[in-house]
């Protein structure tokens, strides 16, 4: 951890300029920062789109904080961003009149502080071989991306409203340096915070103004401030504007062209990928706002992370409010882009936005809009729809269970695996190849679809040629159980309590295979007896199922209780409890045959012990069958080696 050896107090008592600070990058920022300075990434430019990037949120944040304070905007409030190039030196700065660092946020945002996605970052890198830095603003890490074309980076930053300017430098190498702003350098700056680019001997094409100029209108056209290119001639300053700076979300969709969106999803996404679905509108009416918003294609790195944030831009009247203000629901986090309302207060703060009842309409006719149009797609485009469910279903089922009042709404998008073969089905396409007789919509939890593929349990589903929705996300556990059912067909599991199938005939052939099986049937109660007492401390009732035909055993969960995947989810928590499962049996197996015949001689020695290892073999193979480990490994090891070698003599 770097160390600070000098104390502002001494800084002030030892004059502007001296007093020196170095501190070490933290250990993953080195990491990040060694894989940027040997970059050879071929799309380098978009260090200019992370800087003027960082530039145009400082100025953002600049205009909220002006709102309650507005003495900070007075002397300049014409908010900008300006490049301009030292041929001589061989520097390119981009300099913003935003909110600017202290001194203390210039240590802490860049270097000494590992940002959450600074790992995430390095893993993709590392994973990657480099080639996708592109992403690296989705990190929180853009700033960093200097060093592609840097040898040395300045940052000198004047904070809004504070008397003194701090003097940042590193070679991206050992560390940085901090220091107090020298006098005469202080004076140029009034506010926010220039940062100059020592540019490598071969990224000189940067301080070619066409060359910036393309760049700019390539990546950074929306940004809603000017972007300027500074030139000095025979001691005179001039001024060109380089992007169109209008907030994009507030100009009619005719005029935008699809690469418009996409860079400005870039920007305020933080996502380099397409967009899955572009939807802006202008909402008129009770309340007028502008809405431009993107469902990304590919899964955010922290679309699992548990404080369930989301990062859709809020805006009054194109001051930008917060991005942390959850405007839309938990389960829609995964979107991204711009809110911008007419009608609530400027001054409003962050906390009294939760309350806000003109929020709370918006949130409500957006989150709306959304779910239509996303089923509008699904309509259209199955391609692309599915693409979409594949990286957001899990996300967007939370819905299922969290907006009782759209249920119906998900329910209509939501997509599944079932038994029935790959490829996602409906819950519409599900009820409409219900098989006659059926009166429920079946289905399976566990931990992967593949798992569940294999599981004994579907056998005799199968056999009724009866469809089964494949559950393999925690999130399945909780909507599965509270909601009431779709089409008025309830959700039934097949792992839990005694599935009657009788009234659904089996399909021909494996209506033979059951017949030949019941005519075996009165030695089964002896054998359903013995099993029970065997295993009086592991299940809670032993029975022959109507659920199997080609596996010998299967487990279920007793009725009333959680089904086999909520209970097994549940024992995994802290605290959570266990509820003993029930063996059935299918007496037509080979394998239950000869644990019926071992079982008649009436378990006394030799025959006994054989009886008890074939019927533990049968229950951890259940276990296994579900993905769990037999009870004692190394007993079912020894149990399995002793029949197997038994065959082989
Ligand atoms: P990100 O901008 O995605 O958060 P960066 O690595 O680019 O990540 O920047 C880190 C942080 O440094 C920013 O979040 C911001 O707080 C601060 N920062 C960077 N550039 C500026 C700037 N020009 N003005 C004010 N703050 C800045």
């Amino acid at each position: 951890m770097a160390k600070d050896n000098s104390t502002d107090a001494s800084n002030r008592a030892s004059g502007a300029g001296d007093a020196d600070t170095q501190f070490g990058f933290q250990a993953e920022v080195a990491r990040l920062l060694q894989i940027m300075v040997h970059s050879v990434y071929s799309e380098r430019e978009i260090f200019l789109r992370e800087l003027i990037s960082n530039g145009a949120d400082a100025c953002d944040r600049l205009r909220y904080a002006a709102i309650t304070s507005p003495g900070l905007l007075s002397h300049d409030p014409d908010l900008r961003l300006t490049l301009s190039v030292d041929a001589q030196a061989r520097t390119l700065s981009i300099a913003d009149n935003g909110i600017g660092m202290s001194r203390a946020e210039l240590i802490a945002n860049l270097g000494t502080i590992a940002r959450s996605g600074t790992r995430a970052f390095l893993e993709a890198a590392e994973k990657k071989g480099g080639g996708e830095l592109s992403a690296i603003g989705q990190f929180g890490v853009g700033f960093y991306s200097a060093f592609m074309v840097a040898d040395r980076v300045d940052v000198l930053s004047r904070k809004a409203g504070s008397k003194s300017v701090h003097l940042w430098r590193s070679d991206g190498m050992n560390g940085f340096d901090l220091t107090k702003a020298p006098k005469e350098q202080a004076g140029s700056l009034a506010r926010g915070t220039i940062v100059t680019l020592h540019l490598k001997d071969d990224a000189l094409d940067y301080l070619k103004e066409e060359e910036l100029a393309r760049i700019v209108r390539a990546y950074s056209d929306h940004i809603p401030f000017r972007i300027d290119f500074l030139s000095r001639h025979d001691g005179k300053e001039e001024r060109r504007q380089l992007n169109t700076a209008s907030a994009l979300w507030t100009r009619p969709k005719s005029e935008i062209s699809e690469d418009q969106y996409k860079e400005f999803y870039h920007h305020a996404g933080g996502l380099f990928d397409t967009p899955a679905l572009t939807i802006h509108y202008k909402a008129e009416g009770r309340h007028d706002y502008n809405v431009l918003l993107f469902v990304p294609t590919m899964a955010p790195f922290d679309l699992y992370d548990p404080s369930r944030a989301g990062r859709v831009r809020l805006y009054v009247r194109r001051v930008f409010i917060t991005d942390d203000a959850d405007i839309l629901p938990g389960y829609l986090r995964f979107m991204r882009g711009v809110i911008d309302s007419q009608d609530i207060p400027l001054n409003i703060s962050r906390e009294m936005l939760q309350k806000n009842p003109i929020a709370a309409a918006i949130r409500k006719a957006v989150t709306n809009r959304v779910l239509s149009e996303i089923k509008a797609l699904a309509d259209k485009d199955k391609e692309k729809f599915e693409a979409l469910w594949t990286s957001f279903g899990a996300v967007l089922k939370e819905g299922l269970y969290e907006d009782m009042e759209r249920r119906d709404a998900l329910f209509e998008i939501a997509r599944f695996q079932t038994s029935k073969g790959e490829g996602w089905r409906s819950l519409a396409d599900y009820v409409a190849d219900l098989r006659p007789g059926q009166t429920a919509i079946y289905y399976l939890a566990g931990d992967s679809i593949d798992q569940l593929r294999g599981s004994p349990q579907l056998e005799g589903f199968a056999a009724r040629g009866l469809e089964v929705l494949l559950l393999a996300d925690p999130v399945d556990n909780f909507w599965v159980t509270t909601a009431l059912g779709f089409d008025g067909k309830p959700f039934q599991s097949i792992t839990q309590g005694s599935v009657d199938l009788s009234a659904i005939p089996l399909l021909e052939e494996k209506a033979k295979k059951k017949k030949a099986a019941e005519e075996t049937a009165p030695e089964d109660a002896k054998l359903v007896e013995r099993l029970k007492s065997l295993f009086a401390d592991e299940l809670s009732d032993v029975r022959v199922s109507s659920r199997l035909v080609d596996s010998p055993a299967c487990l279920v969960a007793p009725e009333g209780g959680p089904d086999r995947g909520l209970g097994k989810f549940l024992e995994n928590r802290p605290g959570g409890g266990s509820v003993s499962p029930i063996l059935e049996i299918n007496p037509s197996h080979s394998l239950v045959r000869a644990l019926a015949a071992e079982g008649k001689g009436e378990g006394k020695g030799k025959a006994s012990s054989d009886f008890d290892d074939l019927a533990w073999l049968l229950l951890d193979q259940a276990r296994i069958l579900e993905g769990a480990a037999p009870g004692d490994p190394a007993r079912f090891a020894e149990r399995m080696n002793k029949f197997v070698l038994g065959g082989l003599k």
